[in-house]
């Protein structure tokens, strides 16, 4: 993704941030990170990220706070446990992404119009309310608070999946929807 290059200054930075990440799960050796690139180098999908893993990582120690928790970087990561795999400093870079995600849910920092946490936080409110998720209803409503004309791109596969009874209107959900939201609200109070 082609950036115009920003200048960032010390003073935008917010130093005692990355002593809190610290805390969070797999994030314990974030300030061993020694900025060798081998994250980035081994990410597959670092080419599409607006900061490769190591400025990530750089970013959060330095305590840019709302470019780390703003980046699409943490919601595009997959996963795939590469970079904590081969990282020689032993840092958990995959958990890393996700506590940064928890957090940008948290604080609201996370970039609004794009899809992937979106896409997230619809799931959880569906499957909240319904105790199911319903994956035309997940789509639409992802699309319609993030950016409608991704439809146009899906609408020829998601017509094939209608016409064959693999996608439908049709909302699913379980008997009891309340147990599972008191279930929820109990989680969220411990966490
Ligand atoms: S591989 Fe590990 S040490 Fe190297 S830049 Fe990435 S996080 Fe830092
Ligand atoms: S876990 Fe995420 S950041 Fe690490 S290599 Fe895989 S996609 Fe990239």
């Amino acid at each position: 993704m082609f950036q115009f290059r920003k200048m960032k200054f010390q003073r935008e930075a917010v130093p005692e941030w990355p002593h809190k990440v610290k805390t969070l799960p797999g994030c314990e050796n974030i300030f061993s990170c020694i900025q060798c690139g081998t994250c980035s180098g081994t990410c597959p999908l670092s080419i599409y990220m607006d900061f490769t893993p190591r400025r990530i990582m750089s970013l959060l120690r330095e305590g840019f706070r709302k470019e780390a928790l703003g980046s699409e970087t943490i919601w595009l990561c997959a996963s795939c446990y590469s970079c904590a795999v081969h990282c020689p400093q032993d840092i958990h870079i995959t958990d890393v992404m996700y506590s940064l995600k928890r957090e940008a849910i948290k604080e609201n920092l996370y970039p609004k119009r794009f899809p992937i946490p979106v896409l997230a936080r619809e799931f959880y409110e569906i499957v909240k309310r319904r105790g199911r998720s319903s994956e035309m209803w997940l789509v639409l409503r992802m699309a319609f608070r993030s950016n409608p004309f991704i439809l146009l791109g899906m609408a020829k596969s998601g017509w094939a999946l209608l016409r064959t009874g693999r996608l439908s209107f049709k909302s699913e959900g379980i008997r009891n929807p309340k147990d599972l939201q008191r279930e929820l609200a109990v989680k969220r109070e411990v966490a």
